[in-house]
């Protein structure tokens, strides 16, 4: 049976998807363990949830023409074996779809990106290549984040890279790195890191950088990439 574990929903946003009123739904299980993860909750993949996607989906209907979108969240949605065919069914109610990932399964994202299944993407990037295993507490193939990275950048879907900065993880160099990891792409945001409701509560001491860093770091990343910012 197709896997699609839907662990909770919010009924509307203004934030979450770019220029769109839209539903997020969130799902259970994670491949990544980050320390600064905000959904602790929803990383075990085993764990029972109890949403239904026909509730979901009778509550989308109930929405059309008053929200544009749904935005699918985790957790690490790419994990949910039913994906593919949820996201044709939220298509098939004419709303738009932003999928967020940590890019670890680039077969998915070819599969949805061909199908013209989804019309915006936000990927996560955690660290320079080295030492992303190390930051995200678990072991990553780093082909598969640089395969996601290509089919984004040289895709026709509007997207946006991002990555949460802790100090004591990234240092000045390190953006530099990822700059060109991810060089040519368009959009890029830095997002300060808050410590709320963490997984890793060894973490929550920890600081991010100032307005004036955060500005440096930007003006640095702008010879890799259009548009850069944080928030
Ligand atoms: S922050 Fe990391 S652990 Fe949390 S859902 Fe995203 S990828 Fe998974």
């Amino acid at each position: 049976m197709l896997l699609f574990k839907i662990a909770g929903i919010q009924k509307t946003t203004l934030l979450d998807y770019p220029t769109k009123v839209a539903a997020i739904v969130f799902t259970q299980g994670c491949n990544f363990r980050c320390g600064y993860c905000h959904n602790p909750e929803l990383l075990d993949l085993n764990k029972d949830t109890d949403f239904l996607i026909k509730d979901f989906i009778d509550f989308l209907k109930t929405r059309q023409g008053k929200l544009d979108g749904v935005v699918i969240s985790g957790g690490e949605p790419t994990l949910q074996s039913g994906l593919y065919d949820f996201i044709k069914e939220v298509k098939q109610l004419d709303f738009a779809v932003k999928l967020d990932t940590n890019g670890t399964n680039p077969k998915i994202l070819e599969k949805l990106l061909d199908k013209q299944l989804i019309d915006y993407v936000a990927m996560d990037i955690k660290a320079p290549l080295e030492r992303y295993s190390k930051i995200v507490g678990s072991n990553v193939n780093i082909n598969n984040i640089k395969t996601s990275i290509d089919l984004i950048i040289n895709g026709s879907v509007d997207y946006e890279f991002r990555t949460t900065v802790l100090k004591s993880q990234l240092e000045f160099e390190d953006f530099d790195k990822i700059g060109q990891l991810i060089d040519g792409a368009k959009l890029y945001y830095l997002q300060k890191f808050v410590p709320n409701k963490i997984y890793d509560k060894s973490l929550s001491l920890d600081k991010t950088y100032s307005d004036e860093e955060f500005q440096e770091i930007c003006y640095n990343l702008k010879k890799y990439i259009k548009t850069v910012s944080y928030r």
